[in-house]
């Protein structure tokens, strides 16, 4: 487990999530200051994010690559007043 704490006193921080705020709730906006903070890994098994040791995963249906995102794993189904509160991370 990579240590977010540093998250919110980041330099961008405050500019991201007023980006965040007025685009509606669009969840990509905090995405480079996540890598950032954590060192371009998964913050939960520190795989590693960086373009070009992305890990891919070869199935029947073809190749998987994993790409970072942070899409609020929250089923939206059920826990929309979650959408727009930038700390639902998980
Ligand atoms: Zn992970």
């Amino acid at each position: 487990m990579i240590d977010m704490s540093g998250l919110y006193s980041h330099k961008d921080y405050e500019e991201v999530l007023e980006r965040f705020k007025v685009s509606s709730c669009r969840w990509s906006e905090f995405l480079d200051v996540h890598l950032e903070v954590a060192k371009y890994r998964c913050p939960i098994c520190e795989i590693s994010l960086r373009e070009g040791e992305l890990k891919s995963r070869v199935s029947r249906r073809g190749t998987t690559t994993i790409e970072p995102t942070i899409d609020p794993l929250s089923s939206k189904k059920y826990y929309r007043f979650l959408k727009c509160n930038p700390k639902n991370y998980i």
